[in-house]
């Protein structure tokens, strides 16, 4: 078979069909083989990973993933593209396509059914509208899963990346910290896809971590904190804490701990890192 993932081959394979573009959907098909070959060598894929991938579209990541991988398993939500896929992937004995929407999909007993529960590998050109239930529902499962390489909006992909200090440092940078080491492989302009979207777009990596990259004594607090301080960055954290209650404590009571651990009183949540946050949460626990 032909490479799918070309301006030429796209069109004519879409051509063949009744198919139209939902947009709801979040329908970008990559049309450039640089890219993918970006996708591809930053995946890492080996002979004997089994590799997940959201969203197939019409397969041009599907064909390149099964040309290097033992398995793959594509889950695909809008029916359209279910024929199309048996036409393009047909020759392809190690693909096996899955018409559900991925946010249902049951991924403990798939990997289990599909993998005898051993590690995958997922990769996928994300549909941009569920990017964060995605990403979030792949890391806090506890699933067995070495790394996550997707396409997702550029400026999605500085937040997930960022340091303290940085204006795209938020919440979901220190959620996806948590769990996964990310990382930077490419950007990608919208002209690499049919149809152009608005946005520019990059690949990154997530290592995802055997056990997360801090230990807390709570995470629920943990996590509050960190949403609490973002809620208003411009303010500062003890302020945030005291007025969403995230703790029962005054404000000078909260300056006092901050003082015990070596944290600033007057610093914003945007300053702080992870392992200063796991301090915070761990000082303020027992209140
Ligand atoms: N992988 C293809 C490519 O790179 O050309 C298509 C990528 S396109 C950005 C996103 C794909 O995800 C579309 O095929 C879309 O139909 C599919 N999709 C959207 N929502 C989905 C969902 N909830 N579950 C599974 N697939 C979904």
């Amino acid at each position: 078979m032909e490479i799918i993932a070309t301006p030429n081959k796209t069109k004519e394979i879409l051509s063949k069909y009744p198919f139209v573009f939902r947009k709801k959907y979040g329908q970008n098909f990559l049309i450039d083989t640089h890219v993918l070959n970006k996708i591809i060598k930053g995946a890492d894929i080996k002979e004997d990973d089994c590799v997940l991938e959201i969203g197939p579209g019409i397969g041009s990541l599907t064909q390149s993933l099964a040309l290097r991988a033992k398995k793959v398993i594509a889950v695909e939500i809008d029916d359209q593209l279910i024929p199309i896929l048996k036409e393009t992937l047909g020759e392809y004995e190690n693909i096996e396509i899955i018409h559900q929407d991925i946010l249902k999909v049951d991924l403990k007993k798939l990997i289990e059914d599909k993998n005898n529960n051993e590690p995958i590998k997922v990769v996928a050109n994300l549909p941009y509208y569920i990017t964060t239930p995605i990403i979030m529902g792949l890391l806090e499962n506890k699933l067995p899963i070495t790394s996550i390489t997707i396409m997702v909006q550029k400026e999605v992909a500085k937040r997930l990346t960022a340091s303290p200090g940085n204006k795209d440092y938020g919440a979901i940078s220190l959620a996806v910290n948590y769990y996964a080491k990310p990382k930077l492989i490419a950007n990608v302009p919208h002209n690499c896809f049919i149809p152009r979207p608005n946005v520019d777009s990059a690949v990154i990596k997530l290592e995802v971590l055997d056990e997360p990259l801090v230990k807390v004594k709570d995470k629920q607090l943990f996590f509050n904190i960190i949403k609490a301080g973002f809620i208003q960055r411009r303010k500062t954290l003890i302020n945030t804490l005291y007025k969403q209650k995230i703790v029962s404590l005054s404000k000078e009571e909260m300056a006092n701990l901050f003082k015990t651990i070596g944290i600033n009183e007057n610093i914003r949540a945007e300053m702080l890192s992870i392992y200063d946050f796991a301090k915070i949460s761990d000082a303020l626990s027992k209140n």
